[in-house]
This record gives structure tokens, sequence and C-alpha cells, in this order.
């Protein structure tokens, strides 16, 4: 993930150029062309540790025995986010005076029902039943640094799992809970070097519970954000509203990691991500490429699981 500069006739372009990067870079240890290897959440896959399901503990899941697909794309047995997805933030660190609350809400709130999300209903389980495009948006939370300022891949799930233990958020398996921090805050396990966000799943309270980091790319914008003013005229909450999508939709298809991916590991976002499809310039001279509820957004592509399986802004 370079630094990219970005012009509204080149994005596409451009943007599979980053991505191609991305890719070329992103699959760890010595892995043979034939390898089966399973997602790690950050968008790179591993192999399956020996012995183990996915070390996920799900017995549904066989790596490296995924279903048949000609599309891309492989169903391995895993549950879904089936129904509504309900979504809740935790703004971690100092987020006062920051938009960023007011837009990503907005961008939770509007992304459901729209041509963007409906991608996602390409994705089904093992009886069939399907994804659905819908989205709800069900409140947030404030944590000053309980964890620190450099938070380990631990310390997001305990951010977590303090927010629902104290009651500040409830507990909700069909919930994916988006740790969001502000930019003087680190995630020592790589980001800004390794990713810009990632979404796994652990027990909290004795449910098993989705969870996302996202950092504010503001603090790198040259590895985590497209533009540095992004549509609505913030580079990091701009830069944050593509890592959510991209989280989000893997969350729902592939939440315990065990569900859709590649051979290489690679979820639904991961196989079309810093790619942006047709863009337009908006006001400020910033490129976004769709409009939900009253606002612009840059959002990256997503995997359709159909017709072949191809990267698209909508279905
Ligand atoms: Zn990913």
């Amino acid at each position: 993930m370079r630094r990219v500069l970005l012009s509204a006739f080149a994005v596409s372009c451009i943007a599979a150029m980053v991505s191609s990067a991305v890719n070329a870079g992103v699959v760890r240890g010595p892995a043979n062309e034939d390898d089966e290897l399973v997602p790690t959440g950050k968008g790179w896959g591993e192999r399956p540790a020996p012995g183990t399901d996915n070390g996920q503990g799900h017995a549904q899941g066989k790596p490296g025995r995924p279903t048949s697909s000609s599309n891309g794309i492989n169903y391995h047995g895993g549950p879904l986010i089936l129904g509504t997805t309900n979504v809740y933030y935790i703004w971690y660190g100092n987020w006062s005076g920051n938009s960023a609350t007011t837009i990503l809400t907005d961008f939770a709130s509007n992304v459901g029902g729209s041509p963007y999300y409906n991608i996602n209903t390409t994705y089904y389980n093992g009886s069939n039943v399907h994804v659905s495009n819908s989205v709800a948006y069900k409140g947030s939370t404030d944590d000053s640094y309980s964890q620190g300022a450099a938070l380990s891949d631990a310390g997001v799930q305990a951010v977590v799992a303090g927010a629902i233990s104290s009651g500040r958020l409830p507990k909700d398996a069909n919930g994916v809970y988006f740790v969001l921090t502000s930019k003087d805050v680190n995630e020592t396990s790589g980001f800004c070097t390794q990713y810009c966000g990632w979404h796994t799943h652990g027990s909290i309270l004795g449910s098993d519970i989705k969870y996302s980091f996202v950092g504010n790319p503001d603090r790198c914008p040259s590895a985590c954000e497209m533009q540095t003013t992004g549509p609505n005229g913030i580079g990091g909450a701009d830069g944050m509203a593509s890592i959510i999508a991209h989280e989000l939709e893997e969350a729902v298809s592939d939440p315990d990691l065990n569900a859709w991916y590649d051979r290489r590991g690679y979820e639904n976002a991961d196989k079309c991500a810093w790619t942006f499809g047709n863009g337009y310039t908006t006001s400020n001279g910033s490129v976004a490429n769709m409009k939900l509820g009253s606002n612009d957004y840059l959002i990256q592509q997503n995997w359709v699981n159909a017709s072949g399986g191809y990267c698209a802004l909508s279905y």
C-alpha cells in the first residue's frame, strides 16, 4: 500500500497498479504455487496450522477442501452473518472536534440497501441462504485510551470486551464492532506497514463476537488513504470509510475466517483492495465513486460472486 496520487481519469488504472503491488507482497512465508492458504483477516493468506481447523475452533471449515466454484472465490463451510448486520463503533483515543464521527456514522447508516452493498448478497451459506442487503447502525461508545496509545491485537479485543462488559454496548452476535483509533494511536502488529485495518472474531462473554480494527490513515497517508482531502473534506475519515467497507463486507461473508475466501486466503474485499472503478470529481476537487445518503465517498470495489467473479461498485 503505497502513496497514490489520484486523478479523476486514472482512478482504476492507478489503483490496479497499487493493488498488484500489494498483492505481491502480502503472502507471508515460503508458500508454493499450489499451497492452499487460509485468511488471516489482515489481507493476506497463511498456511493452515497443522492438525487444526483454521485455528478458529469451528468444525465446519476444512481448509484445502473448498466447494468448487467458477467465480474465483470458494465457500469453506463456515457461518456467514445473515439477516441484518448490526454495526457498532468504538471511538478509541481522542476524537474530540473531529468530523469523522459524523461522516463515518453517516456512512454506516446509509451503506445498507445500497447497490454497492448488494454485492454481498452473492454470498451464501451451505443451505443457500444469502447475505441480506441490510445494515443497521446501532450505536457507539468512546474509549479514552483504556489500553494505551499502542494497541496490540489482544488490546483491540480488550477494547471491544470492555465496551460490552461495561454495558456501554450490547452483546450482539449479529454485530460487527469497529475499534476506530485516533491519529495518535498505533496498532503495533503492523498498522501502516502491513495493513490499514483488519477483522477477526473472538469469544467475549461467552459469545462469538466479530470485531475490526480501523486506524486513522492520517497517521500514514502515503500507505492508507487515497487522497489527503476526501469528498467530505477530511482525508482520514474519508480513507476510513473505504477501510470500514472492506472490513464490513469481509466480516459478513467470512466472519470466522472459514467461509468465503480464495486459494490464496484472500477474502472478497481483499480481491479488489485499492481498486475504485470509475470516479467523479466532487466540488472540493477530490474524487468520489458513490453517493450514500447525502455524502459522496470513494470506496473500494468488492468481489461479485457471480458470472465468473469480478470487482465492481454495484450489483
Ligand atoms: Zn481484507
